[in-house]
């Protein structure tokens, strides 16, 4: 495969994050290692009224392992001398984000880290400005933040957000990261681990739905992406699935459907329970970004396979174990249909025994599930069940 170019805008966030998840960064004197690290490159937007700063902040790329989160913004440039420095406009912009999100790691006690990533050198009064700032030359730049944050977000900017203590305290954690063109393109042709993560984090980001605003540039909405089964980097057999906000990226649904085949003639009883890894796969096979609850997830590939697999059977992910609940839908229709009881004008789950053994909670989703294949819409107090999951913990 020809080594793509590294280029501006979206492009350039695909490549850092590559750089960061395959090998530690040399920082002058520290490593910055992020190698096991989960990567998003899909993050979600923090409202104005979240941070309270007075304006929304997206980062590009987000890094999280157990209780540290790094959010890293990534400035490209394709004039190769210029310089990135304190008065740019996207050094501003990157710090007001940063002090947005201080601001917001002070309420919520989040451990947040900061990294500015360019393709282009960063001016070295930036670097030393966190470590031996004199109070003037902070103020300085706060009175650069205060302008710039007025001139772009207008009355809501909160002014407050660029307190001399929070950008010497943001400046202090940020880790300005030079990645030039020369060293992508390397990596890119000469290193396969890092080409691997590449193509996983391009596969993640293909979703995007580009809408144009009236009247300016398109405006590229991300759609939050759940992967299942795919293990392919070509993905020549796989199908992406609008569900509900989400996309649903499956992979090989053929060797799926013929996994799952012995099993749908043996459904006798209407609905059974198949662990995946009686499918052949596990909850490894099931990637989604850290901000997605597993129900939804479970949700989104529900959705997904029940379109491809047709009218068969109906299949139910279970959350957490991605375990499939294999139905019948006439079956199962007329069964919950008739334990609606006229007394309490609920459905009594507990009363059909083909569901006994899922619990109370797997039982109401999947009721309303199958009824839901019918154009029945319920809530789940239309249901009673107060069964312990004694098969499944959900
Ligand atoms: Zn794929």
């Amino acid at each position: 495969m020809p080594a793509a170019q590294p280029k501006e805008g979206i492009g350039f966030e695909l490549y850092v994050a590559a750089a960061l998840k395959t090998e530690p960064q040399k920082l002058d004197g520290r490593s910055l290692d992020l190698t096991e690290f989960y990567f998003n490159i899909n993050p979600r937007t923090y409202p104005r009224g979240l941070t309270k700063a007075g304006y929304d902040v997206t980062v590009d790329i987000t890094a999280s392992k157990d209780n540290v989160e790094y959010l890293i913004e990534c400035k490209s440039s394709k004039h190769r001398d210029q310089i990135l420095d304190l008065n740019d406009s996207q050094f501003l912009k990157s710090m007001l984000e940063f002090l947005a999100l201080e601001m917001l790691s002070e309420q919520t006690k989040w451990d947040f880290c900061y990294i500015l990533a360019t393709n282009y050198p960063v001016a070295k009064e930036i670097a030393t400005l966190g470590q031996e700032g004199s109070t003037r030359q902070v103020e300085r730049l706060r009175n650069a933040l205060i302008g710039f944050g007025c001139k772009e977000h207008g009355e809501t900017f909160n002014s407050g957000a660029t307190s001399a203590r929070r950008i010497v305290k943001v400046l202090r954690t940020l880790v300005c990261l030079e990645l030039p063109d020369q060293y992508l393109r390397l990596k890119m042709s000469s290193d396969s681990e890092y080409r691997k993560n590449y193509e996983t984090f391009s596969s993640r980001l293909k979703h995007l739905d580009l809408t144009l605003s009236q009247d300016g540039p398109a405006q590229v909405r991300r759609f939050q992406t759940v992967s299942f089964l795919c293990k392919s980097s070509s993905h020549e057999k796989c199908r992406n699935i609008p569900t509900d906000g989400m996309i649903c990226h499956v992979g090989n649904i053929d060797s799926f459907t013929s996994e799952l085949e012995p099993f749908r003639k043996r459904n006798e009883t209407g609905i059974r329970m198949i662990r995946a890894s009686q499918l052949g796969f596990s909850v490894n096979d099931v990637d989604y970004p850290r901000n997605v609850s597993t129900k939804e997830v479970s949700e989104s590939i529900t959705i997904a396979l029940n379109s491809l697999i047709g009218d068969a059977c109906l299949l139910y992910i279970v959350p957490g174990t991605f375990d499939v609940l294999l139905i019948d839908r006439e079956i199962m229709v007329e069964k919950i249909k008739r334990c609606f009881d006229l007394h309490t004008l609920k459905y009594e789950l507990d009363t059909v025994k083909e569901m006994r053994g899922l619990g109370a909670s797997l039982k109401i989703s999947a009721a309303r599930f199958i009824l839901s294949s019918y154009h029945l819409s319920c809530d789940e107090d239309d249901f009673i069940s107060n069964e312990d999951a004694n098969e499944h913990d959900v």
